[in-house]
């Protein structure tokens, strides 16, 4: 492959205590979280609105549960506030928050410019300062150009672990067995839903029977079997969003995507905008309630689940998330969900379905990209196997850890020291004076 190389001046356009890369659930709590310890704080997003997943994704539900008193509570109290009344829903992924991905838009972006971050939208990381192996900026293009801004202690968000990358951090992809990753999806809501006939089902595994008495499960696989559905689409998960008439619709699948190459992101797109069409046609011919549903909107991008995962000085393993493993450098607990493993070469579950979890801990180590300094890395980025990924990734899980950063690169900030030198005993003693509950 050709390479070339190029030198350039930029302006240097700001000096942070902290920087967050990424603005989804992570990014943004972690942002939040900085900002409300006093210090300067500066979120970077690549698209035009926070969020990530929660907004331009359209994902829906917020999945996942940590113990009390976290950023978790704040922010599912505020999706949920324009849904009073609306009944918990608790499956066998636990509990399930519908959230309006428009009015978290507007709900997210309220909290965060409440907090005193500051916000650069539609600006992209494209490169990391270094003084030797310590973090100390970041090269940013926005929408006037290529600029540096310099920071104390920077926060990888971004989801994709691009910070952490671009330091020359070791990493992991997909099943330690053979790099694949879980697939893609384009999420959408539809709406004109019969609540009166319509059911919701959370998943492959799920019991749910159709007026007719047919497991809708087996409607799926046998319209999937005759080439009605498309791909590898053998399940059509449909979510309450918070609005009645609504669904959220969680199905489109393309495995073996390598979403870090732009030209495959592009292939994927022109095929998965096809399957939403697909799903929409299953859904009015076959399912009860759903003849008349329309399209109302769709993922602005599509939805990644699962690339880099930063190589940390703690690996979080199988048997921490199996066995509900405690740490003493916990800067989040009680963490819990299923395993749940889209599969990375086929249809439906890779282990047949979601496996079991116990509420662990997720340690500040998993946090530290090993060799790094003032790098910290927070959501689904960390530094964890194929399988623990597939429990952490979910957006709760994420809040929290997101937030635990933030407090961590603050604090980290004003005792002009670096994340690793900190130590987590400083965190743990912040987070636990926020109420947060570390150590039941
Ligand atoms: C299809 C799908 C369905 C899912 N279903 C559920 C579900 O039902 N419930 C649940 O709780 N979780 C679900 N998940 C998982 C969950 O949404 C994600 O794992 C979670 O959002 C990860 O949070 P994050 O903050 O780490 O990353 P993201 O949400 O991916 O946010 C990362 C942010 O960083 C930004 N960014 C990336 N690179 C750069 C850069 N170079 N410069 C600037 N900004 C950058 C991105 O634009 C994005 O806003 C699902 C995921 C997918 C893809």
């Amino acid at each position: 492959m050709e390479s070339i190389s190029y030198k350039r001046e930029i302006p240097v356009l700001g000096e942070y205590d902290v920087i967050v890369a990424g603005g989804g659930p992570a990014g943004l709590a972690a942002a939040v979280s900085a900002a409300r310890q006093g210090v300067s704080a500066l979120l970077v997003e690549r698209h035009g609105v926070i969020g990530g997943n929660l907004t331009v994704g359209h994902v829906c539900p917020l999945l996942g549960s940590v113990s009390s008193g976290t950023m978790y509570d704040e922010i599912s109290e505020l999706l949920t506030g324009d849904c009073p009344g609306q009944p918990v829903i608790t499956t066998r992924n636990g509990r399930e928050l519908p959230v309006d991905p428009e009015l978290a838009k507007i709900r997210l972006t309220r909290l965060l410019a409440a907090s005193g971050a500051e916000i650069m939208l539609c600006t992209t990381v494209s490169d990391v300062i270094m003084e030797g192996n310590r973090v100390s900026g970041l090269v940013l293009t926005g929408p006037g150009g290529m600029f540096a801004v310099r920071g104390r202690a920077t926060i990888d968000a971004t989801g994709d672990g691009q910070v952490a990358c671009l330091t020359g951090a070791e990493y992991n992809i997909g099943r330690e067995s053979d790099g694949k990753v879980q697939p893609v999806t384009i999420e959408f809501v539809v709406s004109n839903v019969d609540e009166s006939r319509a059911i919701t089902a959370w998943g492959g595994s799920d019991p749910v029977k159709l007026p007719s008495g047919q497991e809708y499960r087996e409607l799926c696989r046998e319209r999937w079997a005759a080439g009605e559905l498309p791909g590898n689409v053998s399940i059509v998960r449909l979510h309450r969003t918070g609005r009645p008439g609504e669904r959220a619709v969680n199905a489109t699948q393309l495995n073996d995507v390598n979403t870090l190459d732009p030209l495959e992101l592009g292939r994927a797109e022109v095929e998965l905008r096809e399957q939403v069409l697909r799903c929409l046609e299953f859904l009015r011919k076959y399912v009860p309630g759903y003849e008349g549903c329309e399209l109302k909107s769709s993922a602005y991008v599509l939805g990644v689940r699962e690339t880099r995962r930063i190589k940390g000085d703690y690996t979080i393993c199988d048997s921490d998330v199996v066995e509900g493993r405690r740490h003493p450098d916990a800067v989040v607990h009680k963490a819990w969900f299923l395993i749940d493993i889209h599969n990375p070469a086929g249809a439906g579950q890779a282990e047949g379905h979601s496996r079991p979890a116990k509420p662990y801990d997720i340690p500040y180590g998993a946090m530290l990209p090993a060799g790094i300094e003032g790098l910290l890395t927070a959501g689904r980025c960390i530094s964890g196997t194929h399988r623990a990924h597939a429990s952490y990734r979910v957006m709760a899980i994420c809040i929290a850890m997101g937030e635990a950063a933030g407090a961590a690169a603050a604090l980290a900030a004003q005792r002009k020291t670096t994340p690793r030198a900190l130590g987590a005993a400083a965190v743990q003693e912040l987070l636990t004076s926020r109420g947060i509950d570390l150590f039941s």
